[in-house]
Parts: C-alpha cells; sequence; structure tokens
C-alpha cells in the first residue's frame, strides 16, 4: 500500500502527558500515548515529535505569578520539555520501538543537539526522533517549534495532538 503521509510530524502538547487539568507526567496517560504512537509506526511511516511542557511550566504565566523574569521562566520551560522527551522515549523503547531525543538547548547528558541532517537521518532509519527544547528560544511556543521543524524536515503532515479540539483565533478556555 503506498502511503499518503511518509513523514509526519506530531505535536504533543504537555497537557497529553497528564490527566485533564492536571500536574506532571501519569504513567497511564504516557503508555496510551505511546501504544498509539507506535500503531501508526507500524504502517511504516517516519515519525518526528515535539514535545510541549505545559504539564510542569508556561514560562508566561510562571513569570507572572513569580519574580523570575520572563526570558528565564522561558528557558526553564524549554527545561521542561526535556523531561517529557526523556518519559516519552523511555516509554516507546520499553514498548521495543527504536528512538532518539534531540534539543534545542543542550543537556548533553540525556539528549543529543538538533542536527537537521541527522533528525532526518533516523527518520530515514525508522527511529522516532523526539524534538525536545522548543526553538531553543525564550518567547516563543512549542506550536512554533513544530511549524519551524515541520518544514525544516520535509514532512507531509503536522498534526497536534491537545485538549482543545479546533483552531481559535483566542484562548477557547477563556473566550468562548
Ligand atoms: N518555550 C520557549 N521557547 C520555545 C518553546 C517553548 O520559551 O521555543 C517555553 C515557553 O515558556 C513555553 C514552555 O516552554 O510556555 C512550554 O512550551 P509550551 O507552552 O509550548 O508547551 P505546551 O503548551 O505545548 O504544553
Amino acid at each position: 500500500m503506498e502511503l499518503k503521509y511518509k513523514r509526519v510530524l506530531l505535536k504533543l502538547s504537555g497537557e497529553s502527558f497528564c490527566k485533564n487539568g492536571g500536574f506532571g507526567i501519569d504513567g497511564d496517560c504516557l503508555a496510551s500515548i505511546a501504544e498509539r504512537i507506535i500503531q501508526v509506526k507500524s504502517l511504516g511511516m517516519q515519525i518526528a515529535i515535539v514535545v510541549g511542557g505545559g504539564n510542569f511550566l508556561r514560562g508566561e504565566t510562571f513569570s507572572k505569578a513569580s519574580h523570575i523574569p520572563r526570558h528565564t521562566a522561558d528557558y526553564m520551560g524549554m527545561l521542561t520539555t526535556v523531561i517529557n522527551a526523556c518519559a516519552l522515549q523511555e516509554t516507546l523503547e520499553k514498548l521495543g520501538q527504536p528512538t532518539r531525543v534531540m534539543s534545542a538547548i543542550t543537556v548533553s547528558a540525556i539528549c543529543e543537539p538538533f542536527i537537521r541532517r541527522k533528525a532526518i537521518k533516523y527518520l530515514d532509519q525508522g527511529i522516532i526522533t523526539i524534538l525536545a527544547g522548543g526553538t531553543g528560544n525564550p518567547f516563543f511556543s512549542t506550536d512554533t517549534c513544530a511549524a519551524l521543524r515541520a518544514s525544516e524536515l520535509d514532512v507531509n503532515l503536522l498534526i497536534k495532538g491537545t485538549k482543545v479540539d479546533g483552531v481559535y483565533s483566542d484562548d477557547p478556555k477563556k473566550n468562548p
């Protein structure tokens, strides 16, 4: 069967890693996501995943509620995406799926730096490539990162897993 989408990029919001309204990482949510990703992978697609970090921290909200300036809060937010990436990596690998974590910010003890050509090589080898650290820049979001990486990696489809059920011009939780 000819695949319609050979290479896809999945953006997983941090909230996909925990129960509705929860915080941090829930093992069952994580396992359920990993199982579904593997089902898609078994169709033969190449999969890159950009992970968010909102289940731990969102820089803008956190800086407003603390004495921590936005830029530092954003770097903290980027670090939380590395935590999610490591959790997803271990879960996928436990289920037999080879993975790599590449980060836009250097955390050399646990993941590799994002290098476009290397990411493409991993994807071509059938390795699920988890992209952490957002764009590596404060004042951006992991959604922007997903669009950026989707373009860089020449994916056929960018898809977002989130609890918001559509595309809105404003936050649907605040503005019905
Ligand atoms: N972040 C950032 N630059 C980026 C990506 C993310 O500064 O390129 C920070 C920002 O503080 C953001 C946090 O990391 O709030 C977590 O990412 P995001 O809010 O996009 O996560 P999601 O809503 O997808 O869970």
